[in-house]
């Protein structure tokens, strides 16, 4: 299959039970879980019946899995403890990644928080990501996968070419890889729409990172308009993105492999819907 298809599923009562049986309830070909709290900075330890039995079914149905970090991860940030803070989190994300047979652990690229300069924030980044890069040295450890913003603040990644700065940060690292999210690069000010919209910043994306670095593409329409600036997801093809653009990013050599997780309102049968439109517009970009 060129691209699986799936979506970020919930998994409060057991990463297998719950999250695996939410994840055929969408026929969905690909999962993205969270292994803590998203919005805090407790790094619970897991359940290994369920992490086995995650791990093992995954592989049986070949459904590969992702992490997403904690939302408050800011390697960026002004404030000590933030960054200290972020540190523990992400390396639990990522151990957690490998325990539980995850390819690869999206992170947010943060921002330059008390107007220091952009310089000062990617030093940083340097300085306490990469040994956490350094420390993936497991055959089946994850990869590390950036994901950048809609541009708001003073946002240290948000269009295609900002990632060359943050992959120079981490010395282009073997393990670094992005994960490509269509609402929020659309709402950084990249238009998707029209004929050569989504070739061009697939084009843009490789031309800055080289290829074989998109690992995975978070499918979301945009409840918002181009350059906006706005994270605000829709359902595909309901947004201002379109469902055409989705056809087009079938075709781009550089999407070859890579799975798309939806990350849409409306619960069970929103995503359901949504990975159904997907799978209806793979099966008709077959070029
Ligand atoms: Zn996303």
């Amino acid at each position: 299959m060129r691209n699986p298809i799936g979506g970020h599923v919930p998994v409060a009562g057991g990463l297998a039970k719950v999250g695996l049986g939410h994840a055929r309830a969408l026929e969905a070909e690909t999962v993205q879980v969270f292994v803590a709290n998203p919005r805090g900075w407790a790094t619970p330890p897991g359940n290994p019946a369920q992490d086995e039995l995650f791990r093992s079914e995954c592989a049986a149905d070949s459904v590969p899995a992702y992490v997403h970090a904690p939302y408050l991860i800011n390697f960026g940030s002004h404030t000590e403890a933030t960054v200290e803070r972020s540190v523990v989190s992400l390396r639990h994300s990522l151990r957690r990644a490998r325990e539980i047979g995850a390819l690869g652990v999206v992170v947010h690229t943060g921002s330059a928080t008390g107007g220091r300069a952009r310089e000062e924030a990617l030093a940083q980044v340097r300085t306490h990501m990469l040994p956490l890069l350094d420390e993936l040295t497991h055959d089946d450890d994850p990869f590390l996968l950036l994901e950048s913003t809609a541009g708001q603040g003073s946002s240290l990644c948000s269009r295609t070419w900002d990632f060359g700065p943050y992959f120079e940060a981490l010395d282009s690292h073997p393990k670094l890889g992005i994960c490509l999210d269509t609402c929020h690069i659309y709402a950084a000010g990249h238009d998707l729409t029209g004929p050569a919209g989504m070739r061009q910043t697939l084009d843009l994306l490789v031309d800055t990172v080289g290829e074989g670095r998109l690992k995975l593409i978070h499918a979301n329409d945009s409840k918002d308009v181009v350059g906006a600036h706005k994270d605000r997801h829709e359902n595909i093809g309901a947004g201002h993105i379109g469902a055409e653009p989705f056809r087009e990013l079938f075709r781009h050599p550089a999407t070859e492999g890579v799975p798309l997780i939806i990350e849409t309102p409306g619960g069970k049968d929103g995503h359901a819907a949504d990975v159904a439109r997907l799978k209806e517009l793979r099966g008709t970009a077959a070029v």
